[in-house]
């Protein structure tokens, strides 16, 4: 056990040396013009860099000041003036990334943030690249790998439920849960490899029947974190839903009624949404990413034959197709046709009617009975709109947010396709362990299969290490 530390520690002071040098600094606020911005520092020379620069109104130095502090008073270059700002202080090792970070508050122009991070580089501080200050969080052990990937999903959360997942997993929750079955693992595995050092005296230190349960608790754990990542993943990504149906259906007027502003061209004229329009919003807590298509019908028009068949592929990849049609264009035999073709046992169907506002319906509605044996399938649904009514589209939307059948049996999410990964091929090793038990494999073969289970949860947590090529992509995925 100890030598698995000491080997962590050096592989940590390798990297921490590979990334961790100079003093970095970047735009923290978002790009652009607005009231204040925000730009850090972090590195060793952080404080020092600003007490050039930084005049306070008390006159302090910052280096003087104490840690989880604030000055206020002049940026200056030489003589000139360029801002007005507040300087939060940070000592190492009591902050983000565990080096020392400053925190200018300042006016929001660009102009003056370029100025101020202008100044600092040209005086041997450096700009950070994308992600780096989360980076040197992780080579600090401020956070584990997989807490610090969660950074970045929570600055990217867009509804309620992907920011409880990002905050779990940013929290810690899930790296504790990895961690505990890990150093399980770990365990038996020291217990079978001492087996071997005395394997002329055929003694057993390892409960085999206790390694079984572990492994049946390893398996269910695992299994259940995989089923989560569908959940997950939508959480993230947004449910997909495609709105299709012939031109001038009314597409384009629900995307607009439905994510509330004019984003996609509404006209008259058929044929003028070709290329898929999306949009994201939420409703009720969950994203929902929205794809206005173009209109479903047989065309000599190249680009927009090019569009159709972008619709298609789009309703190919989508949890929800929202079949819009207005019945003075289509015929229930040519509806039902259509609709069947895009059938699939994952994929909702909202067969929608638009345009109500303008319909008489006779008491016998021999439309609607026409189209029935399509209705009554369990996943299509009928129901009846006006893209004009923003109450009946609220009431679609709804509609569809309720019958999401989105669930997980999992309390801890996974979001993460590298994790994902990682979890599959832990779990396929835990089951090589199961069946070497049950063919009576020797201990140093069940060690193998243990070692790579043990190897691709640390992979998770980031506690061995990581190939340089996956931090960077983990790392340059963050926002700059
Ligand atoms: P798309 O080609 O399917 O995207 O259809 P559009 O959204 O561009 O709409 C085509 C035409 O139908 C436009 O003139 C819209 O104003 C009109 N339209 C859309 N929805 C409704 C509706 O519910 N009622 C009425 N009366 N007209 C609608």
């Amino acid at each position: 056990m100890k030598i698995i530390s000491i080997k962590t520690e050096l592989l940590l002071q390798k990297r921490y040396k590979m990334y961790n040098e100079g003093t970095i600094i970047a735009l923290s606020s978002p790009p652009g013009s607005g009231a204040i911005a925000i730009i850090r520092l972090s590195g060793e020379e952080a404080i020092s860099k600003t007490d050039i620069f930084f005049k306070s109104k008390s006159g302090k130095k910052l280096k003087q000041s104490y840690g989880y502090s604030i000055s206020y008073g002049d940026l200056v270059e030489g003589d000139e003036v360029i801002d007005e700002v507040v300087v939060c202080v940070y000592k190492a090792p009591h902050s983000y990334t565990g080096e020392n970070i400053i925190e200018i508050s300042c006016h929001g122009s660009n102009y003056i943030q370029q100025r101020i991070i202008s100044l600092f580089t040209n005086s041997g501080v450096r700009l950070a690249n994308p992600g780096e200050f989360t980076l040197r969080a992780y080579l600090n052990n401020k956070k584990d790998l997989s807490q610090a990937e969660a950074v970045s999903d929570l600055i990217a959360s867009e509804s309620k439920e992907a920011h409880r997942i990002a905050m779990e997993q940013m929290r810690g929750g899930y790296s504790d849960e990895i961690e505990v079955l890990r150093e399980k693992l770990i365990h038996f595995k020291s217990l079978i490899e001492l087996e071997l050092d005395f394997s002329e005296e055929d003694v057993e230190f390892a409960d085999r029947s206790d390694l079984k349960s572990l492994l049946n608790e390893l398996e269910s754990k695992l299994s259940s974190l995989i089923e989560s990542f569908s959940y997950g993943n939508v959480i993230k990504e947004g449910v997909t839903v495609t709105i299709a149906g012939k031109p001038n259906a009314g597409k384009s007027s629900l995307l607009n009624a439905i994510v509330n502003e004019d984003k996609a061209i509404v006209s008259d004229i058929p044929g003028t949404t070709r290329d898929a329009i999306e949009d994201v919003t939420t409703i009720n807590g969950i994203k929902f990413r929205f794809i206005d298509t173009a209109g479903i019908r047989e065309t000599s028009d190249k680009i927009e034959s090019i569009g159709v068949e972008k619709a298609k592929s789009k309703i190919g990849t989508s949890r929800i197709l929202i079949y819009l049609f207005d019945r003075s264009d289509i015929t229930e035999k040519e509806l039902i046709k259509e609709v069947k073709s895009y059938e699939r046992d994952d994929l909702q169907i909202y067969l929608v009617e638009n345009k109500i506002d303008v319909l008489k319906y006779s008491d016998t509605d021999s439309y609607k009975e026409n189209i029935k044996p399509l209705i009554n399938q369990n996943n299509i649904t009928f129901h009846r709109i006006s893209a004009l009514n923003i109450d009946l589209v609220s009431e679609l939307k709804e509609m569809i947010s309720k019958n999401l059948n989105l669930s997980s049996q999992s309390n801890i999410i996974i979001s993460n396709s590298r994790h994902l990964e990682a979890l599959n091929n832990s779990l396929k090793a835990i089951d090589s362990v199961k069946s070497g038990l049950k063919d009576g494999l020797s201990g140093d073969l069940l060690s193998i299969d243990l070692n790579d289970a043990i190897i691709n949860m640390s992979i998770i947590t980031g506690k061995i290490d990581i190939d340089q090529d996956i931090l960077g992509s983990i790392f340059s995925k963050f926002c700059i």
